[in-house]
């Protein structure tokens, strides 16, 4: 990038900074580049998007590193969208942002094409209707896994069947999934998970793909990594932003575990003793 006249410029594609945002009037399905959402495809733009289809088309990775406005978020939802409804994939885009969300959601929603299923999902405490979800989250988390499998949770236990249809059939933000979830009175989060399942479009955290959530989603999904491409906005802060998520606490109850395993006696007992008193 160049700046000129105190704007910048890019000497390679020659997108302007004060172009941003230009040519995002939506489209019309007969004008439309594939299943771009909007009527133009800038110049650097459209470099941009032709690499995207090519990365996906042959598997590959792809880093972009390019100005806020040139339109990134379309172009990449769009190659990865087209290759999913053609090939029967799952295209995951990745954020931890809420606004990010929004725009994402708002894209793929302009795509309007019907064969398009999206789920837009956050975390099961930001979702969870009742009251427990206001405590801190490891409570917060084993009431609802206590509440589950015991049944206690009658939002977890009522059918969600049409809940998940209507999401199905029209793309919508995760705040008015957990409004429709709440009108029917069941739990937003396994309908959120149960309708993924039906999903060729998925707007969630990074949490869900790089952590062992991946897993529990895989499974709902019936789908395996190779069947999904992956979106992820704001790549840069990945690396931190799983460090912290993965970080491990060592809490005393696990420490008297480990030491009931490895005998009340021996050498391991005792460190492990003296770091619970450190600990207490
Ligand atoms: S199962 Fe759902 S509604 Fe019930 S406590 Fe857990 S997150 Fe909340």
């Amino acid at each position: 990038m160049i700046k000129v006249n105190g704007k910048l410029k890019c000497s390679r594609c020659g997108y302007r900074e004060e172009d941003a945002g230009k040519g995002m009037e939506e489209s019309t399905v007969e004008n439309r580049d594939g299943m771009f959402p909007f009527s133009e495809v800038r110049d650097g733009q459209r470099e941009f998007l032709e690499d995207c289809r090519e990365a996906v088309k042959n598997g590959k990775h792809l880093i972009a590193h390019a100005p806020t406005g040139i339109g990134k978020t379309a172009a990449a939802l769009t190659a990865a969208m087209e290759d999913s409804i053609e090939n029967d994939r799952v295209t995951f885009f990745l954020t931890s942002k809420r606004s990010q969300h929004r725009i994402a959601v708002e894209t793929v929603k302009k795509m309007d094409d019907r064969r398009i299923r999206l789920v837009d999902v956050i975390s099961k405490q930001e979702m969870c209707p009742r009251e427990e979800s206001k405590m801190p989250y490891p409570v917060f988390s084993k009431i609802c896994e206590e509440m589950v499998k015991t049944g206690k949770c009658e939002h977890y236990r009522r059918n969600n069947d049409e809940v998940v249809s209507e999401i199905i059939s029209e793309p919508m933000h995760v705040e008015e999934l957990v409004e429709l979830s709440k009108r029917y009175g069941v739990c937003p989060y396994k309908v959120a998970l149960t309708a993924s399942a039906h999903a060729n479009a998925v707007v969630c955290d990074y949490t869900i793909i790089f952590t062992d959530l991946s897993e529990k989603f895989f499974t709902r999904m019936k789908r395996s990594l190779d069947d999904i491409n992956i979106i992820v906005d704001e790549a840069h802060n990945l690396p931190e932003r799983l460090r912290m998520d993965l970080r491990s606490f060592l809490s005393i109850k696990t420490l008297q575990e480990a030491r009931k395993a490895v005998g009340e006696d021996g050498l391991m007992a005792g460190i492990i003793r003296r770091i619970e008193n450190g600990l207490e």
